[in-house]
């Protein structure tokens, strides 16, 4: 079944429109470092704002207790917020208090207020069905009808999220539209050939989005941390690498399974091993089959696909038209540890066809080297989320809103 778009909800002029989005920014001393997220729920708020919709914005933002925390505040998001919509925004001290409610009695048509974190309720992420559902009804009560926009939330099943949705009139807004039509060509008839790229810190982490895409995928390319339990696998020894034995055996099936399907399953060749974990670490180059065999014996750590690898997974990347991509090579934090990262997302700009980075540190590593967001297809703003839909598991903030996969 099809997602309940914007349209579905007729004129919105005049109405008061929650929009439950994603403004879950990184804050270091209050300023926002990144705010790709609050960008990224510009197209749907200008929308309503045009239409002359009276708009209420919710979020999340970081893990507070369940009580006001002033670290958690979205205070300096609304003020982010008003300067990219480029007017006024009001900014509530209350979610669903008298802050709230005379914020939203003030609003004239194609005003914008952003209330206070969600997740200052305890409601909001409440297991106890009557207690999330007792939140929802509070904040049913600021608007007529919900646009949910939150993507990087639609796995939790959260009171803004989930019981919002089925109280009030609601539909998804652009871009969750947008996340979801990427996603779901991902899944179904992707065209061909398609590579997944997969990297990061935990096999375990990606487990699922390996088996699902395992039998969907023509190549899949293994870099980042978990690499080494690949590495492991084949009976190499990694040094002190990131490794997780408990998966070996699970990775060994992985790699049968490939076999048996004809799926390419491209492995590093070499990586880049240190002395230690840090941006000055003494490093070199080895053979996937020697890593042990640096000045680092077995001391070594490996933080990085080598230049062999970068450049045998730039060339399968290239030579694909659907490519997703979760994960960093590397430790790209670390710009002597970045190469691989880079390289492999340089590639991904070259793809003709549909490229894909899912991933909160995908996405903040592609930022971090100087590339567009416009250089690729799609960069997901949903972490969890978008590994989840691509697991092929039900997500909750999408069923709601009329989607089922
Ligand atoms: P995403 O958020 O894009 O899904 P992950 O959270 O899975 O990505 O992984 C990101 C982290 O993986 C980064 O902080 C990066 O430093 C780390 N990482 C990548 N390669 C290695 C490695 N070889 N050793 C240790 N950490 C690594
Ligand atoms: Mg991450």
């Amino acid at each position: 079944m099809a997602l309940r778009t914007l349209d579905s909800l007729g004129s919105l002029a005049g109405k008061r429109v929650i929009v439950r989005v994603d403004f879950n920014v990184p804050l270091k001393d209050g300023v926002i470092t990144d705010d790709g997220r609050v960008r990224a729920a510009l197209p749907t708020l200008n929308h309503l704002i045009n239409q002359g919709a009276r708009v209420i914005a919710c979020s999340h933002l970081g893990r507070p207790d369940g009580a006001p925390d002033a670290k958690f505040s979205l205070a300096p998001v609304a003020q982010r917020l008003s300067e990219l919509l480029g007017k006024p925004v009001a900014f509530a001290r209350d979610t669903v208090g008298e802050s709230a409610q005379d914020a939203v009695a003030a609003l004239e048509d194609g005003d914008v207020a952003v209330i206070e974190n969600l997740r200052f309720n305890p409601g909001e992420t409440a297991k106890d069905d009557a207690q999330r559902r007792a939140f929802a009804e509070e904040l049913a009560q600021l608007g007529d009808v919900l646009v949910s926009d939150g993507f990087g939330v639609v796995h939790r099943k959260q009171a803004s999220v989930y019981d919002l949705a089925e109280i009030l009139p609601s539909a998804a807004g652009y871009l969750i539209e947008k996340e979801v039509d990427v996603l779901d060509r991902l899944t179904e008839n992707p065209e061909r050939p398609y590579a997944v790229v997969l990297g990061g810190s935990k096999v375990s982490d990606k487990l699922g989005v390996i088996a699902h895409l395992l039998p969907r995928a023509d190549k899949i390319l293994v870099g980042g941390g978990m690499l080494f339990t690949f590495l492991a696998a084949q009976g190499f020894p990694v040094g002190k690498s990131l490794l997780e034995s408990d998966q070996i055996e699970t990775v060994r099936g992985y790699m049968e399974a490939a076999k048996e399907r004809g799926v390419e399953l491209i492995l590093p060749v070499d990586a880049v091993m240190a002395e230690s974990f840090g941006p000055d670490a003494a490093h070199v180059v080895a053979p996937a089959d020697a890593l042990e065999e640096t000045a680092f014996g077995a001391d070594g750590l490996g933080l990085d696909i080598g230049p062999e690898t970068a450049k045998l997974f730039a060339d399968a990347i290239r030579s694909s038209r659907t490519v997703f991509w979760n994960g960093p090579m590397g430790v790209f934090e670390m710009p002597a540890f970045a190469e691989g990262t880079r390289v492999v997302a340089k590639a991904l700009t070259d793809v003709e066809g549909l490229s894909v980075v899912g991933g909160g540190d995908s996405a903040a590593a592609v930022r971090q080297l100087g590339f567009a967001d416009s250089d690729f297809g799609h960069i997901s703003t949903g972490g969890g989320a978008s590994l989840e839909f691509l697991e092929g598991k039900k997500l909750p903030g999408l069923e709601v809103l009329g989607w089922s996969a």
